[in-house]
């Protein structure tokens, strides 16, 4: 329900902000209080901000409402720590949907735009497309054999763009994810969520999942007619165009009888669990919406659940593992995906301090806000132990700010996936014919 001072639909509630007893327990988990140390850059900071503006104390059209909002991470290390149970996120998000809203409405606002055009029209027609994005992956992946991505990315502008642009991996030939028929039964009915920029960037991660979940019995099916999971155009404030995005997916994944929803991306897997909240307010997706959720898992956590084959050896490597916060934090896939890279013979795997802590790419956080980015990209990287050759990572944002990192800070390691290790362990294992799955297209 909207208020006159949250006047537009999916506010902010006062029930979510007002068991908030100030306590500050939550302000050392904070990355961007930890770099600025002030209150409004804390999560107490910003949830109070939000009960200032509901309380009519502070304008929505205020300036430091919307900085102060958009310049959260989105990493939920906060609400891991809030003792009162206050969904930060949520009223964060929120927070942004009413920003987002009131610029639209009011075109004449002379407040910086919180979230670009350009930007804008990507989360609109661009992501959510797999087709037209599979067709900029295309011309992506030609551009860059012809090296004009790194040549002409000192052309590109804003710097974050920029330095995304010098660091991207090499978009894999190979952009379909089939699955394959087996002569065993799977042990589950699992359904594989390819995600958007990871079934471009990192289709190779994704074709290693689906071999992986095969090689254990898993099935799998690539429902087709998914989406981009709407993570990016939450986080942006986009609150309707992500339940649009939200609602397709339901609807594709539930054309399959499935027992999982399995995604390799921390950021997409948590937003699909928070489809429930997404789509509270909608009473025909509202149940589905929960019962999808309730199907939601990481590949590693799923493997573990349901039994996996441990690969017999594979060649020694020095591995680190960066978790990703939403896997952490909203996921809770705590240490599965370490516990899997222990138990591979050959890996002398190494511990990186404060490993979840967010690395700074959070969406499109690494463009909005470059140097708080760079910052805490700086500590992460000061963290990956000395001799390590490999950082396993499981979200494409954080592989992509990765592949920057190491790049800038510590060139010569590698950035994988945890299921490209594991796929690679079981040496390619032979699999049967490829068969017609939908797919994405
Ligand atoms: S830990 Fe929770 S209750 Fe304490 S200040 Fe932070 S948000 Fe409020
Ligand atoms: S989500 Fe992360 S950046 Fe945002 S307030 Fe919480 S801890 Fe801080």
């Amino acid at each position: 329900m909207s208020s006159a001072e949250f006047p537009f639909i999916d506010p902010p509630g006062r029930e979510q902000y007002q068991p908030c007893i100030k306590c500050g327990l939550c302000l050392d988990s904070c990355p961007t209080f930890q770099e600025t140390g002030e209150e409004l850059e804390s999560p107490r900071g910003r949830v109070q901000l939000i009960a200032a503006v509901d309380r009519g104390v502070v304008p929505l059209s205020a300036p430091k409402v919307a900085a102060t909002l958009f310049s959260c991470l989105d990493c939920r290390a906060c609400e891991v720590a809030c003792p009162s149970g206050v969904p930060i996120g949520s009223l964060i998000e929120r927070g942004r949907g009413q920003v987002v809203a009131m610029q639209r409405a009011h075109r004449s606002w002379r407040g910086r735009a919180a979230v670009g055009t350009t930007t804008r029209l990507a989360l609109k027609h661009l992501l959510p497309n797999p087709k037209r994005l599979k067709q900029v992956g295309r011309l992506l992946a030609a551009a860059q054999r012809l090296g004009l991505i790194k040549s002409r990315a000192r052309f590109l502008a804003p710097v974050g763009m920029r330095r995304m642009a010098e660091a991207m991996p090499l978009v894999p030939r190979t952009l379909e994810s089939d699955t394959v028929s087996s002569d065993t039964p799977p042990k589950a009915r699992v359904g594989v969520f390819l995600g958007c920029i990871m079934d471009v960037l990192f289709a190779d991660a994704n074709q290693a999942t689906i071999r992986v979940l095969q090689h254990n019995h898993l099935g799998p099916v690539v429902p087709g007619g998914q989406t981009c999971c709407g993570a990016l155009a939450i986080h942006a404030g986009e609150r309707d165009q992500a339940r649009v995005q939200a609602r397709q997916n339901i609807d594709a994944f539930f054309a399959s009888d499935l027992d999982y929803v399995v995604t390799n991306a921390g950021g997409c897997g948590a937003a699909l669990m928070e489809y429930p909240e997404w789509l509270a307010e909608d009473p025909q997706y509202r149940d589905k919406a929960e019962r999808f959720s309730q199907k939601v898992v990481d590949v590693a956590v799923v493997l573990e659940k349901e039994g996996w084959r441990a690969p017999s050896r594979t060649s020694p490597e020095k591995i680190t593992y960066q978790a990703s916060c939403h896997l952490s934090n909203v996921m809770k896939a705590g240490a599965a995906p370490v516990r899997i890279l222990k138990s591979i013979p050959g890996i002398e795997f190494q511990e990186m301090a404060d490993s979840a802590r967010c690395c700074g790419s959070a969406g499109i956080y690494n463009l909005t806000h470059p140097e708080m980015s760079e910052a805490l990209l700086k500590r992460k990287m000061a963290d990956v132990p000395d001799g390590t050759e490999t950082i396993v990572t499981g979200n494409p944002g954080c592989w992509l700010q990765m592949l920057h990192g190491v790049d800038a800070y510590r060139p010569g390691i590698r950035v994988r996936h945890l299921v490209q290790v594991l796929d690679d362990a079981y040496g390619r294992e032979a699999l049967s014919t490829p068969v017609a799955t939908g797919a994405s297209e």
